[in-house]
């Protein structure tokens, strides 16, 4: 059909056109190449939206739990700028701190996908509750489960789906984009290590019991000395400081760390030496796909309770829904929510069978925070003056949101590295 087009084109407008249809075309298709279905072990593709059962049942599960758990406390933690310790205990009843652990240590036993999900319920009712279940699941179990020694694994993944936060510490007051810059010494004695330094911006460490620390063990490697310790929260000489008093996401605490002659035995290496950096780059990686889930289900719950009140308020004698002004926003605001969702879910997706997923999980992320940005800024117009009130929950959605340009990863960082993908796939 393109190709008669073409033919019928003037020669001169054939000329303009063949260097499109020809060289970027085959450019792009080369860089594109869809793998094979069989090849990639797909069966058949159903659509991205395909929950299996237990994918339904999980979703519907937490969907349950968050109305009746923890919507009734979210707006006094708000305010209190504290978790409260019952929504904590719930969420380990639940199962869901530790839903890719194995059983054999008291985990779920379940999927990445389903973590997905039930970082996007949760975020729905509160997206500081989705991030305290989101590091867990998506940072802490992945590197326990992963890098574990025998020992390790029992000691701790038994904790972490039961009763124990674990912390992310990588983030130092001058190395946040630049994260292996970081200046935090694990110097060797004998048997043990001693870490001086300190760590900003830990989420979780008010409740945390275990820390996993980027240290570096020798500076003159540069990146290369950057090795995690598993560093126990009663260890003699580590501070947890105050938390920092914040524009949202203010259920989830966040926190400096300082680390004074922090004595931790060798075995409490996690993973290699000197391979912290290549732990951090893909438990990130991974984890972007999970602050995806978590700005996504954020904007859908902002979305699911201000067009309730559209439908509701009348104004010059109609529902303010009914005026076109209004629709033409909704429908585009509803149009971004699910272009968000099949690209998050295809991030995780990708993840999960394996194939390479880094460039999607990046623009995932990059457009969910957009995306929640847009949506709870559009939502509070939507309500009007009530908005703009803590009546509603609408501007904690607002206020919450912002956090997803931030961390794991700033939006300049997820379009650098979407960047760079497209670099290679030209580079041919
Ligand atoms: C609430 C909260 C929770 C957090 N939780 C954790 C945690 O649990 N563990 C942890 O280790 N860290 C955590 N962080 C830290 C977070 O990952 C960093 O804040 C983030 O990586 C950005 O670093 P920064 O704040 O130092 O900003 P900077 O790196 O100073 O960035 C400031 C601005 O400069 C831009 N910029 C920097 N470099 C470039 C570049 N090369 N190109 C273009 N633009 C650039 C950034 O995009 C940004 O807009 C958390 C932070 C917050 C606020």
């Amino acid at each position: 059909m393109a190709a008669q087009l073409v033919r019928t084109l003037p020669q001169c407008c054939r000329q303009i056109l063949r260097p499109w249809n020809t060289w970027q075309a085959g450019l792009r298709s080369l860089s594109t190449t869809p793998v094979p279905a069989e090849a990639a072990g797909v069966v058949s593709s159903p659509p991205l939206q395909t929950y299996s059962e237990e994918e339904t049942m999980m979703r519907e599960a937490v969907k349950k739990y968050a109305q009746e758990r923890i919507a009734p406390f979210v707006s006094k933690m708000d305010e209190n700028s504290a978790m409260d310790k019952e929504v904590i205990q719930s969420l380990f009843e639940q199962g869901l701190m530790g839903v890719e652990i194995d059983p054999d240590y008291g985990g779920t036993g379940s999927t990445f996908f389903s973590s997905i999900l039930v970082i996007e319920e949760l975020a729905k009712v509160d997206p500081s509750v989705a991030v305290l279940c989101d590091i867990q699941n998506t940072l802490i179990n992945t590197l326990f489960s992963k890098l574990g020694t025998p020992a390790q694994k029992d000691q701790y993944l038994s904790r972490l789906s039961t009763d124990m936060i674990g912390s992310f510490c990588l983030s130092e007051a001058e190395s946040g984009s630049d994260a292996f810059s970081l200046k935090t010494r694990a110097d060797k004695h004998n048997d043990y290590y001693i870490i001086n330094g300190s760590k900003m911006w830990i989420s979780n460490a008010e409740h945390a019991g275990v820390f996993l620390v980027m240290a570096n063990v020798d500076a003159s490697a540069g990146y290369k000395g950057i090795t995690c310790f598993i560093v126990d929260r009663d260890t003699e000489g580590l501070e947890i400081c105050k938390k920092e008093n914040k524009l949202g996401l203010r259920a989830s605490s966040t926190c400096p760390l300082n680390f004074d002659n922090v004595k931790v035995p060798e075995k409490n290496i996690l993973g290699l030496v000197g391979h912290g950096y290549k732990y951090a780059i893909g438990m990130l990686n991974e984890g972007r796909i999970g602050i995806a889930a978590q700005m996504l289900g954020l904007a859908q719950g902002c979305f699911d309770h201000t067009i309730p009140y559209t439908r509701q308020r009348v104004q010059f004698g109609k529902r303010i829904f009914d005026f076109q002004g209004m629709q033409h926003q909704v429908s585009n605001v509803a149009t971004q929510i699910e272009a968000a969702r099949l690209l998050t879910y295809n991030a995780a997706r990708l993840k999960e069978s394996g194939r390479p997923f880094i460039k999607e999980a990046c623009m995932a992320k990059y457009f969910t925070a957009e995306v929640a940005t847009l949506t709870t800024s559009k939502c509070i117009e939507w309500m009007g003056g009530v908005g703009f009130t803590k009546d509603y929950p609408i501007e904690k959605y607002y206020r919450d949101c912002k956090i997803g340009t931030i961390y794991e990863g700033t939006s300049n960082v997820q379009l650098s590295t979407i960047a760079k993908y497209i670099d290679k796939e030209f580079d041919h």
